[in-house]
């Protein structure tokens, strides 16, 4: 029992690699028995679709359209549909939640703050910021740049990564009791990219995505809603060097140093 969320999800509208509509998601999720999703478009620095030379709040209004219709259709039917954003800092990203359009308007410096600003202001102002897919392994990175000191949890299933990398940041969560979400990071209202769906399933519904900051940061009444035996798939260690970003960028652990004696991810350049 329990009511399932989708808390990864990208709509054309609004993500320039977004194949269906915020609308389409809607009937699709209200008929796996969801109860509610949350759209997270990628944001201004992030694969955005809505032209970065307008003005500020002229760029949110439009940003934010995508969860308007999306909730509309949502309302219409008998599923929740929650706000939320998909930051970018050149291949590492975080899901915020908690704040809306008019906190969105009230903060166009936003575009302009480090991973450590981001966090104090989102956390500051009531949000959530969780980091999105931490050890994925992407042919633009070079290195794996984990931020526990900048998130309040860890998307430790997506369905875009690969097993090997799920594993990795769920053992490495595990090992530094960071708490845990699950999302599907969906592009389309026809499946996801490995062919799981994730998400979380609470244990009392969910009224607003202010309800979803609280039981996330309490760290109980919820579980993940990820593929069984997602996290006993074959640990492999990272093809890039691990980073830990804190006061200092340290690099924490070469990449054969996670699991003595696994093999090793292919190099995905
Ligand atoms: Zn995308
Ligand atoms: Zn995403």
């Amino acid at each position: 029992m329990g009511f399932k969320y989708e808390t990864h999800l990208h709509t054309s509208n609004s993500s320039k690699c977004g194949r269906s509509e915020g609308t389409e998601y809607v009937p699709y999720y209200k008929a796996l028995g969801y109860d509610g999703i949350f759209v997270t478009d990628h944001f201004y620095l992030g694969n955005t679709c809505i032209p970065r030379e307008l003005p500020w709040e002229e760029w949110v209004h439009r940003y934010c359209d995508a969860y308007r219709v999306t909730k509309a259709a949502g309302d219409a039917i008998g599923l929740k549909v929650f706000f939320g954003w998909e930051t970018s800092y050149a291949g590492e990203d975080f899901l915020i939640y908690g704040l809306d359009e008019e906190w969105l308007l009230a903060h166009p410096d936003i575009r302009y703050w480090d991973q450590k600003e981001q966090y104090e202001h989102v956390h500051a102002d009531g949000g959530l910021v969780v980091q999105a897919h931490p050890f994925r392994e992407r042919n633009y990175q070079t290195e794996v740049k984990i931020h526990p000191y900048h998130s309040d949890a860890w998307e430790v299933a997506n369905c875009g990564n690969k097993p090997y990398q799920d594993v990795l940041a769920y053992t490495y969560a595990k090992e530094h009791g960071i708490t845990m979400t699950a999302g599907s990071d969906i592009h389309r209202a026809a499946g996801s990219d490995n062919g799981c769906l994730f998400g979380m399933i609470t244990d009392a519904p969910l009224n607003s995505a202010k309800d979803y900051v609280d039981l996330v940061k309490s760290g109980t009444g919820y579980r993940l809603n990820v593929a069984e035996g997602w996290h006993a798939n074959r640990p492999q260690n990272p093809w890039f060097d691990v980073f830990c970003y804190n006061e200092d960028h340290e690099r924490i652990r070469l990449a054969g140093e996670f699991f003595p004696g696994a093999p090793t991810a292919v190099d995905p350049h």
